[in-house]
């Protein structure tokens, strides 16, 4: 795709923070970080979504991410690390290259969970049944 941001970022037309690469995968630095570390990691072969990628590209990334999170870990001494996707504009996807996010988080860095709510009477069991009936 000529104008998405991260696939000129693979074929190096953009600069980047380059923190791992192969065949399929390609890490780097998030150029707006949650915390210091916060790295993407990226299917080389454009795809917009977690709906597009195949699951052997699926398999890369998250295998990749794994061991991402392991060295952003170690290399900024972070006490945790949160991985996570932003699938469509809704959950926050702003850019339309699929990416996880490998967020190193520290104990009061001031970030908080997301806040829950209680099911009303009844809806969890039927959205339970909901999804399950769509499970293809
Ligand atoms: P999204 O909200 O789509 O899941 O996250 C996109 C991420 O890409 C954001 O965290 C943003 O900071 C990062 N990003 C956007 N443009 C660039 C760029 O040109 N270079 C780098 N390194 N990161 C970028
Ligand atoms: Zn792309």
């Amino acid at each position: 795709m000529t104008d998405c941001i991260f696939c000129k970022i693979i074929k190096g037309e953009v600069p980047s923070s380059k923190i791992y690469e192969d065949d399929n995968v390609y890490a780097f630095l998030d150029i707006s970080p949650v915390n210091p570390g916060h790295t993407l990691v990226v299917p080389k072969q454009h795809c917009t979504d977690l709906y597009e990628m195949t699951n052997d590209e699926i398999n890369a990334v998250f295998t990749t991410a794994k061991r991402i999170a392991k060295a952003v870990v170690r290399g900024v001494q972070a006490d945790g690390v949160n991985i996570g996707m932003n699938n469509g504009k809704a959950a926050g996807q702003i850019v339309f290259h699929a990416h996880i996010h490998v967020i190193p988080r520290f104990m009061n860095d001031g970030y908080h969970h997301w806040h829950g709510k209680p099911y009303e009477g009844g809806q969890q069991a039927e959205v339970a049944k909901r999804i399950v009936t769509n499970l293809k």
